[in-house]
């Protein structure tokens, strides 16, 4: 375990959490933050600009890094981790001096003369959990606008993805202010550690079961949350749906980082008929992408690490493998692979997949789709493949979900000023853009009265001139 911040007296090389003493690193960054400097927009577009360069100037280093710990490919992983993040900064820096803006609002007759606005203010010292399948993107892109909305905070990387969770740890101190920010390494001795503090807001992105873990730890202080949570999300495909271009979006959503995305389809939805048509096509898209032996293939991720590979590969048993279904557990491999005949009290259509296993629903009418949908908790992402407006509307208007994209897989991500974040047991709040501005600051409410004069309305004795006039004013 590594502490990477300015006080010695928080650091420590001890292998458990006990040795992590993390009031002393909260309580310095807490004195940081009342000395005002994060306040400055100035100073918190500098940090951004930092970030920006460490990105930059350690590409190679952090392709590498996930390389190592994900097998990702180095355009992969640029196109979602490193460029992903690089644009929540530039999108920062460019809108930065609109959001720090105070917003006006009007003054009520009894309160004039006087001006209200509204005024972001920073909460103080936050923390950030990152989660391992975008272990880079996870943990900076909550970073931006932790930053942006001058706070101090303390990130604290994913321990399964190691080699991105040692080289933030090396970088972050030397392009930030360490005064600042701390990134905090190891598991889950040094997490429990963390959220005994009392911090101004905690962004955890994760599982539910340690989001309730963080929340009940976050409700001893009266800290809110922002939990980041992941689900079964549902990929409807109508029989209008353009069959080429769909299989090929799926397969890159479902395929991409082997599976290990929050908001990748989980399982498909859609008739017999169209079943017969998509399947063979995802089969050709997968094959485009990969070859025919996706192990062999550079541009194929290997699962985090034997015990998901295994959970993975159990599910394969849970159906009919339409195509794909090697396993390789040793080297954390499980092929793309679609299953049929797939019933629906079995673990791969009760649990989060989490892996490049496709589970096929077939129904004998689409109108099943949306009730199937709705008997499920509500997910992270909905996806919906049509040719029609009304067919795509009314899923979207009768169907819960965290976030939804019509026609295509997760690229609502690539939306600056698009709210992330999911509804329900998939989570509850929202970042991204503007949206993780708000989530990290205080919307202080200001009125400012002039000394002009005093109506003496409120002031008591209250006659019967005062109370008429009120109702006038009113
Ligand atoms: P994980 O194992 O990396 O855990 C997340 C973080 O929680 C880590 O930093 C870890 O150290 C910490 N942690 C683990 N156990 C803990 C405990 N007992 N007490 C305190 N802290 C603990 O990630 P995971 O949970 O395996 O991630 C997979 C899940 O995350 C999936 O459900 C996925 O959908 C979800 N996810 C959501 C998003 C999103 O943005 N909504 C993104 C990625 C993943």
């Amino acid at each position: 375990m590594t502490v990477a911040t300015m006080d010695s007296s928080a650091v420590s090389d001890a292998d458990s959490g006990e040795g992590l003493n993390a009031s002393a690193l909260v309580a310095g960054l807490r004195t940081y933050f009342h000395s005002g400097t994060t306040a400055d927009p100035g100073w918190r577009r500098q940090q951004l600009g930092q970030l920006r360069k460490m990105l930059v100037d350690n590409e190679r280093r952090f392709l590498e890094a996930l390389e190592q710990d994900l097998h990702k490919a180095p355009l992969e992983a640029f196109m979602t981790e490193v460029s992903a993040t690089c644009g929540d900064i530039d999108h920062a820096l460019k809108h930065l001096k609109k959001w720090v803006q105070p917003r006006r609002a009007s003054t009520p007759m009894v309160a004039q003369p006087g001006k209200s606005y509204i005024q972001p203010e920073p909460l103080g010292v936050v923390l950030i959990i990152g989660a391992w399948n975008y272990p880079l993107q996870l943990l900076l892109s909550p970073l931006v606008p932790a930053i942006a909305a001058g706070n101090c905070a303390v990130l604290k990387p994913s321990e399964l993805a190691p080699a991105t969770s040692a080289l933030v740890a090396e970088l972050l101190p030397r392009y930030l202010d360490s005064d600042a920010f701390a990134v905090v390494e190891g598991a889950v001795p040094e997490t429990s550690a963390l959220l005994e503090q009392r911090w101004d807001h905690i962004l955890y992105t994760g599982g539910g079961k340690v989001g309730k873990i963080v929340m009940s730890a976050a409700a001893r202080h009266l800290t809110p949350v922002t939990l980041e949570l992941g689900g079964k999300s549902p990929c409807i495909v109508a029989d209008d749906a353009d069959i080429e271009v769909t299989a090929r979006r799926i397969a890159w959503g479902k395929f991409t980082n082997a599976g290990q995305t929050c908001i990748a389809p989980d399982y498909l939805l859609c008739t017999r008929t169209t079943a017969e048509r998509l399947l063979p096509a995802i089969e050709r898209a997968t094959r485009a992408m990969f070859g025919e032996r996706p192990r062999d293939s550079k541009d194929y991720g290997r699962i985090i690490n034997s015990r998901h590979a295994q959970r993975i590969a159990n599910y394969i048993d849970d159906g009919e493998v339409a195509f794909g279904g090697e396993t390789d557990i040793e080297n954390r491999y499980i092929a793309p692979t679609l299953l049929r005949n797939v019933g629906l009290e079995t673990a791969v259509m009760q649990e989060e997949i989490f892996g490049p296993v496709l589970p096929v629903i077939e129904l004998d009418d689409f109108g099943q789709v949306e009730q199937f949908v709705n008997d499920r908790e509500k997910p992270l992402a909905l996806y919906v493949f049509t040719s029609s407006d009304s067919t795509a509307n009314r899923l979207l208007a009768r169907c819960s979900s965290g976030n939804a994209c019509v026609n295509d897989c997760m690229m609502f991500m690539a939306a600056h000023e698009l709210p992330f974040g999911g509804v329900g047991p998939s989570g509850m709040g929202a970042y991204h853009g503007e949206h993780g501005f708000r989530t990290f600051s205080h919307y202080k409410a200001v009125m400012k009265r002039s000394y002009l004069f005093d109506l003496d309305l409120r002031y008591a004795p209250f006659t019967a001139r005062k109370f008429n006039l009120l109702r006038l004013l009113r």
